[in-house]
């Protein structure tokens, strides 16, 4: 599969025919056992098709989740709940690549309201990782994040909360981009978190990131997060003219962090300082809790945004079923633990004890963050403490599966702009297994991220 730069050079040299390869590239999704697709829009393929010659990017073919609306097209969020819901608008950051003529026509599968990191809490099915093929049971690594590894798509959008782009990323081998909250307008996106969900890229390349970027930031009235002085202004690229700073928190080698990472991450950094780069390693306390605020707050959010779901608006009604009922029948465990989490926070004698403080430590970490980049360009950690493990492995206990998030959800709660770039390890048995190196810069200088990790994509 081409990326979105080289696929636009053959459709201009006449190598690429882009309806030859659409037809070709759905034969292989239906041929695909991967299961990273819950659905392909024909009917928008076929209502849409004439027009390619004409735009930018000529069909270039993306995957978009589930939680993004097409109009008129199943919008499911991967739920239940949501199995049968048709959208009746479209996402403002699907219309600007369809205004540029790239073609959002598979829906990508997701756990369900984009709870978890593994799609195993998919309504549907768990989707495979197209690098353990040789392995079975696999782990399930988020439905775009496998279908751009496996070239079923050039690129796929898909929605950050906690880690969702950087993760399966990571565990499948490509480029994953989380932009600062309010850079790319969520209006109709379906909300898990609302002070934490960001829209981002998977790519194959940073170039190809940095495409779509430009073409989807910017303000949209109907998001208030992107009405910010800073959402249309790209950064500079300051750096370029000194030896980039980056600073290497110490916590993140005290979480459970497999030895085959930390010694990957630790040669990368070698190389690093043996380029041109400053590493320090530096202390860095707060990290250590940022993963229970999370869950502490994402749950607090998640609750609100799940109200709406009653049964009688987007689920067929079954009569003699009452809203408990429906809620119980229609959302899958995960989601249900999670409700029940934020009942627990915000029992009279809890609000104080976990909401209050979560609160106020988020605007420490902002702080700290804030603080740290007067004296650095970025931070850099793994992007996942290990390698992609065993499907079902991990879903008995939940805790095994929220630590999966220890090294992601920093840049979410401080709003900061993060990038998940491949690095690759063997195993036992000599398998590769693919793994990510985390970047984040301060907020607002998503190019200047973009740019230093395309520096690093050369180098690592
Ligand atoms: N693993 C995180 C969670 O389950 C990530 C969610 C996300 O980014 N959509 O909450």
């Amino acid at each position: 599969m081409p990326t979105i730069t080289s696929y636009l050079q053959q459709v201009q040299s006449w190598t690429i025919d882009p309806e030859t390869f659409i037809q070709q590239t759905i034969q292989q999704i239906q041929k695909s056992d991967l299961n990273s697709f819950i659905r392909v829009h024909d009917q928008f393929i076929s209502s849409h098709f004439d027009e390619l010659a004409s735009r930018e990017f000529h069909s270039a073919p993306i995957g978009i989740k589930d939680n993004m609306m097409l109009t008129g097209e199943i919008s499911s969020c991967a739920s239940k709940m949501l199995e049968h819901y048709v959208a009746p608008y479209t996402a403002t950051c699907c219309q600007k690549l369809i205004d540029k003529w790239f073609l959002p026509i598979w829906k990508t599968n997701m756990d369900e309201f984009a709870m978890g990191s593994s799609t195993e809490h998919s309504y549907f099915w768990p989707t495979i990782n197209p690098h353990w093929i040789n392995r079975m049971p696999w782990w399930s690594s988020g439905g775009s994040a496998a279908a751009v590894a496996s070239w079923l798509c050039i690129a796929a959008l898909w929605t950050d909360t906690g880690g969702s782009i950087r993760q399966p990323s990571s565990l499948c081998g490509i480029v994953g981009f989380k932009p600062t909250y309010g850079k790319i307008s969520r209006y109709w996106v379906q909300s898990l978190s609302s002070s934490l969900d960001q829209v981002g890229t998977l790519t194959q390349t940073v170039h190809d990131a940095e495409i779509l970027l430009s073409i989807m930031a910017g303000e949209d009235e109907n998001d208030l997060q992107t009405l910010n002085p800073h959402t249309n202004t790209s950064s500079s690229h300051t750096f370029t003219a000194e030896k980039p700073k980056i600073a290497i928190p110490n916590e993140i080698f005290t979480f459970s962090l497999d030895p085959r990472v930390e010694a990957l991450f630790r040669s990368k950094v070698d190389i690093l300082i043996s380029s041109w780069f400053q590493v320090d390693f530096i202390d860095f306390p707060l990290l250590r809790h940022v993963w229970s605020l999370y869950y502490i707050l994402m749950s607090a959010e998640l609750t609100s945004n799940l109200w709406r779901f009653d049964g009688m608006r987007f689920w067929c009604q079954k009569a003699g079923l009452d809203y408990t009922d429906i809620r119980s029948q229609a959302f899958w465990k995960e989601v249900k633990k999670r409700l029940m989490l934020w009942n627990y926070v915000v029992l009279h004698k809890n609000y104080d004890k976990y909401y209050k403080p979560a609160l106020k430590s988020r605007q420490q970490l902002t702080n700290q963050f804030s603080k740290l980049f007067e004296n650095y360009d970025a931070v850099m950690t793994p992007t996942t403490p290990a390698p992609a493990s065993n499907l079902g492995s991990k879903t008995a206990n939940s805790l095994q599966m929220y630590l999966e998030d220890l090294y992601t959800t920093p840049a979410n709660l401080a709003w900061l702009p993060a990038i998940s770039l491949p690095m690759w390890t063997v195993d036992e048995n000599w398998e590769k297994l693919p793994v990510g190196i985390q970047l984040m810069w301060k907020q607002w200088w998503d190019e200047d991220l973009l740019h230093l990790a395309w520096k690093l994509e050369s180098i690592i």
